[in-house]
């Protein structure tokens, strides 16, 4: 009788799985087999896989969605701003990126063969309202919003792009948002804000009366979005607004989280409903804004781990309306993300040029995309050198 064939290609054992999407939230291990989630079970000690991995005192999670970041420059200026997806999210616990507005519908073909195809890591876009996307100053010219030209764009690429994005406007008006809105309307799709608020412009009446429910305002932890009263209490509209179903996003970035205002928040209850990096070539190193650092952040100011990575899994996901990623379903694509919870003393650089100690640092051991392990910081899914005999490379 020959022995029979392994029932999974891998399993990892023993690690707390957070899966909000699920509910879970405990020691667990995890079957992978065809590149889908097999089995989520404490007890799958009977059970033979073609690789099993001890990730016992590490922290097992959906790969983390990056809701907001960048990747495409529309071939203009914002391209020296430009990351490469795989070097970005695989050593980030990140397997879906979604792209910020750097196409619009006159250029969004680059972006889907130069970026969507070329890399592992999944990446999903947010088209821009203006036709050319971030190319330089672009999206400050009221005659580049162009609502049915990207709507239909986003119908006719359903499995690319996830919402609208309207930024960088800085005419006095509600032109680029409102535009952005009717964009959403008619592809069904929510819209991502980034704004600055102008005498006109005003930031209460962009969250209350323009956006809808299920649209994002992206750096609300910013300073330009003055909604702390002198006694650091957070605004009776932040509460209105959160009612009404906005959904208030990080994009930590280069400018846009200021522990400032978000400690007493926190403190309030305000925290984000999303975690996002906004990063680009020149956040990634100062403040460093990437997933497990932003993370880390809201970690030391208060946020429990649990939450945090629900906010960066199954948040991110309804809010795009892909609820099939950011879990641990049977049957889901197996983009599963393992990190090292540390507790001793960090320190952490904000977007306002400060600095804050913290307890907490969440670093990414491993990440897998489709049930490839494509980064393993410490060669947990590799045999000692020792054990090896010959030439043969070990796969
Ligand atoms: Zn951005």
């Amino acid at each position: 009788m020959p022995e029979s064939a392994p029932k999974y290609d891998l399993i990892l054992r023993g690690g707390w799985v957070i899966d909000p999407a699920n509910g879970h939230d405990g020691v667990m291990d995890i079957a992978i087999a065809g590149g889908k989630i097999a089995a989520v079970d404490s007890r799958l000690a009977g059970a033979s896989a073609k690789k099993e991995v001890d990730v016992s005192g590490l922290h097992v999670t959906p790969g983390l969605i990056d809701l907001h970041a960048h990747f495409y420059g529309g071939g203009g200026g914002f391209k020296d701003f430009e990351m490469n997806p795989d070097m970005y999210g695989l050593p980030n616990g990140t397997t879906t990126v979604v792209d910020a507005g750097g196409a619009g519908w006159t250029n969004y073909g680059g972006f889907i063969d130069k970026v969507v195809h070329a890399f592992r890591v999944r990446v999903l876009g947010l088209l821009n309202i203006c036709a050319n996307g971030m190319y330089t100053h672009h999206e400050n010219d009221p005659k580049s919003l162009m609502p049915e030209d990207c709507a239909r764009t986003i119908r006719e690429n359903p499995g690319v792009f996830v919402g609208v994005k309207t930024a960088h406007y800085m005419q006095p008006d509600y032109a680029s948002v409102d535009a952005a809105v009717k964009a959403g309307d008619l592809a069904g799709v929510p819209v991502m804000m980034d704004s600055w608020p102008s005498e006109v412009r005003q930031y209460p009446d962009m969250i209350l009366k323009h956006l809808r429910p299920g649209d994002i305002h992206t750096h609300f932890y910013a300073q330009q979005f003055p909604w702390l009263g002198p006694d650091r209490k957070v605004a009776a509209y932040m509460w209105q607004a959160r009612k009404r179903g906005v959904i208030f996003d990080v994009g930590h970035g280069g400018g846009s989280f200021w522990f400032r205002i978000a400690a007493p928040a926190i403190e309030q209850g305000f925290g984000p409903d999303t975690i996002s990096t906004d990063a680009h070539s020149t956040s990634l190193y100062m403040p460093r804004a990437t997933m497990p650092v932003t993370i880390s952040k809201l970690l030391c100011l208060g946020m429990p781990l649990q939450e945090a990575i629900d906010r960066s899994t199954r948040v991110p996901a309804k809010v795009i309306g892909r609820s099939d990623i950011g879990t641990l379903s049977v049957g889901a694509e197996a983009d599963v993300a393992v990190f090292e919870l540390e507790r001793g003393k960090f320190g952490y650089v904000d977007s306002g040029g400060a600095r804050m100690d913290g307890d907490s640092r969440l670093s990414c051991m491993m990440t897998l995309r489709a049930g490839a392990v494509l980064y393993d910081r410490e060669g947990l899914t590799r045999p000692d050198y020792r054990t090896l005999g010959d030439y043969k490379r070990a796969d």
